[in-house]
């Protein structure tokens, strides 16, 4: 076995059916009695319930979490924080709310109790993504990450069966890269493996039954796996890939890493072998063949595979090839600039992942 450095973020998780119960329960063991409420509009409903269950100890909701960080909200959400005399920050939301919570804490060292309803796996991470002026900027600091993490299976039923597939696919690629990463681990492989397992089986039943308990439960217990895997390893290509084509062409962001996943993998795959016979074995129907496995994952999800789906043109692969290519970063195979702009062809046509990258 090689040698290897673990350090475990100390996150306290709550996980089950009704989870935000214990919301109340959870503030009090903090000492804290004056919780600000975080969501997007979409889910502002959602909100709003915690706030009933909170009662006097909520001061307040604000619901204008969007994605990408934005300063201006940040800004504004600050003022409501101080306004109020918050003491503890609650988001509940995907992604885009989680990244609120994490500004507001980092400002003010107030305390964030994080309710993840995507499978994003933002929560489970001391990276915090903002943008000011159309530039998105990401640092990491140990006091990004939320003090609590409670998972509310009830809260993702309505999690739309789209995003429930792309966001899902999201939370696989965080552990396809941990396998691979320079500080990868037996422990974060544990939890990648057993990640995309229950996700990968999870998911194609979600796609035909959005209200499946059992389902919703282990796609949730797999998005903390794999938002945990995202949180102690560093990213490789596939992230920095979606960042760019996400940041540049304005990509969405789930949609993008479900559609570039098959592709990245099939770029590293001729350097990782022992990865992919790993990944092979928990992706559903892989017959031996991990590339296989998430083909047809994305197949039975039904999703869209091709990018100029979302407005990618012809004319921008190559410009896309080249800013990816641009910076330095850590991945298991040497990145060429002709190879990326091929997987990025592919990937904009819509063409199923091969490994003859
Ligand atoms: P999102 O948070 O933008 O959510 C998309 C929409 O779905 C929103 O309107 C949201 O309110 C709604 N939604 C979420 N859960 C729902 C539910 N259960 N029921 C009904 N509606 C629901 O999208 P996302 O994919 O969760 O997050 C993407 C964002 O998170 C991106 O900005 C990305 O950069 C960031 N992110 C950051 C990290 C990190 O470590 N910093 C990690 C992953 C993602």
């Amino acid at each position: 076995m090689k040698s290897f450095v673990y350090t475990a973020n100390p996150t306290r998780v709550i996980f089950g059916p009704g989870a935000s119960s214990q919301l109340p329960r959870e503030l009090s063991r903090q000492g804290l009695r004056a919780a600000l409420i975080l969501s997007t509009p979409y889910q502002v409903e959602d909100a709003d319930r915690i706030k009933n269950l909170l009662g006097s100890e909520a001061v307040g909701v604000f619901s204008e979490a969007a994605m990408h960080t934005p300063i201006e909200v940040t800004e504004k959400a600050l003022e409501v924080t101080r306004g109020l005399k918050a003491d503890s920050i609650v988001s509940i939301g995907g992604g885009s709310t989680t990244g609120l919570g994490k500004a507001l804490s980092i400002r003010t060292g107030l305390p964030h109790i994080s309710i993840p309803t995507s499978y994003a796996g933002s929560e489970m991470t001391p990276h915090l993504g903002e943008t000011a002026k159309g530039v998105k900027t990401t640092r990491s600091d140990s006091k990004i990450l939320p003090a609590t993490v409670i998972y509310d299976v009830d809260l993702t039923l309505t999690l739309p069966q789209t995003l429930s597939a792309t966001s899902g696919v999201n939370a696989i690629a965080h552990a396809v890269e941990a396998l691979y990463a320079p500080d990868t681990n037996p422990v974060i492989a544990l939890f990648a493996k057993e990640g995309v397992r229950a996700l990968a089986s999870s998911l194609p039943i979600i796609g035909n039954d959005a209200k499946d308990r059992a389902a919703r439960s282990q796609a949730l217990y797999g998005a903390w796996l794999c938002g945990t895997c995202l949180g102690n390893t560093t990213m490789s290509l596939h992230h920095k890939l979606c960042h760019t084509l996400g940041g540049s062409f304005n990509l969405p962001h789930a949609e993008t890493h479900t559609i570039l996943l098959p592709h990245t993998l099939a770029y590293n795959s001729p350097v990782v072998p022992e990865v992919m016979r790993g990944l092979a074995e928990v992706l559903v129907d892989a017959e031996g063949d991990a590339i296989n496995g998430l083909n047809g994952l994305l197949d039975r999800l039904g999703v869209k595979r091709a990018l100029k789906d979302y407005g990618l043109k012809e004319e921008d692969i190559d410009k896309a090839a080249a800013i990816a290519v641009n910076n330095q970063y850590a991945n298991p195979r040497e990145v060429k600039q002709d190879k990326i702009r091929e997987l990025i062809r592919r990937a904009w046509a819509g063409e199923p992942a091969r490994a003859d990258l």
